[in-house]
């Protein structure tokens, strides 16, 4: 299991592992290390050689250790699901870290949790639940896609993970969750277009007090949905959005950004006969004025714009069955009876 603590550390790295190489904040991908394998990025080319039998959480250099561009390493890191939902291939749309931290909580996963997906997509979700209930508990995913439910259990087998999740290949808007007993499961997870079609489904399977969440990107799909649940047996229904932002933040000296302007400086510069030309053009302070005059100071900006697209999630809890009209009258009938 890779999303254990031992491995997610700084273990020794074997070929056939998968890591996460990070070029940058926002540009992480993952690879499967092979002998004599090699790597190409915007800073060279990498041998997957120079890292088998060291440990991660590492510098990898490039193979002439030469700077093509820029900073010419890269780190290579164990995969955690926080890491391969930022890394992993897009054959969907993905559910994000934030998203999932919300999801997870709010359906009371904890290890033994036997969990319900469907659909797997790119298996962002699928990774985060199987780290929420293992080592004891189970994912149990659908999928209508074939080439996708494949896909899923590959990655899922190379990350070490497969012991927690089950990928079946099935459309659940036709065929349910057909196979998994009543009220067995502990929280059910849907991802997909038509989530009323399916909610049926998810009650039946639902233990009493078990969650189901939805997400979906359409305020029309929530309303339907709504309208599905409020017909069968769950309470507390609610829908949230999480709001999101990444934001940048960079070091800038203090007092230059705040008591001179860049033309003022200049104009003092070349007044006082300390004119570099280089530093003119690139509008660089001269050393002394960093040393002498900058204290440092944390400047943060919103980065690009939201990163994820924006989905609604909606909760609601399985409530304990209604007696059926045939059940009060069977207990009706015997309370009327006498002695
Ligand atoms: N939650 C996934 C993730 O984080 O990677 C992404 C799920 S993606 C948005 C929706 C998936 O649901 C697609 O892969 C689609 O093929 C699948 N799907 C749609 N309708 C389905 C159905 N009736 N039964 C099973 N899977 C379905």
């Amino acid at each position: 299991n890779s999303w254990n603590d031992e491995r997610i550390g700084t273990s020794e790295i074997h070929g056939g592992d998968i890591v996460v190489v990070h070029s940058r904040f926002d540009e992480l991908l993952n690879l499967e290390l092979k002998k004599h394998g090699n790597f190409h990025n915007r800073y060279g080319i990498f041998n997957h050689d120079d890292l088998l039998g060291k440990n991660a959480g590492r510098r990898w250099i490039t193979a002439s250790g030469k700077v093509a561009t820029g900073a010419g390493f890269v780190i290579v890191l164990r995969p955690t699901p926080e890491l391969w939902t930022l890394s992993l291939s897009h054959r969907t749309q993905i559910v994000y870290t934030h998203d999932i931290a919300v999801i997870t909580a709010e359906m009371d996963l904890r290890p033994g949790s036997i969990v319900v997906e469907a659909g797997t997509g790119s298996g962002s979700m699928t990774a985060s639940l199987a780290r929420a209930v293992a080592p004891t508990g189970r994912v149990v995913s659908f999928e209508i896609h074939e080439d996708r439910a494949k896909k899923a259990t590959e990655d899922f087998e190379k990350l070490g993970i497969s012991d927690y999740i089950t990928v079946t290949h099935r459309n659940v808007g036709t065929e349910g969750f057909k196979g998994i007993p009543e009220s067995s499961v502990d929280a059910v997870f849907l991802d997909l277009p038509a989530v009323w079609d399916v909610a049926a489904e998810a009650e039946r399977i639902l233990r009493v007090d078990g969650v189901l969440a939805t997400f979906s990107p359409c305020v029309e799909q929530v309303q339907q949905t709504y309208e599905e649940l409020s017909k069968l047996n769950f309470s507390e229904i609610e829908t949230s959005t999480v709001g999101f932002r990444t934001w940048d933040t960079k070091k800038r000296s203090k007092d230059y950004s705040q008591s001179e302007t860049e033309q003022e400086r200049k104009r003092k510069r070349v007044s006082e006969g300390r004119g570099n030309q280089a530093g003119e053009r690139s509008g660089i302070p001269d050393k002394d004025d960093i040393v002498k005059k900058c204290d440092v100071e944390l400047v943060s900006r919103p980065y690009r714009e939201i990163m994820t697209h924006t989905s609604y999630l909606t909760f609601a809890r399985r409530l304990e069955n209604k007696p059926k009209p045939s059940d009060a009258k069977v207990q009706s009938e015997g309370g009327d009876k006498p002695g």
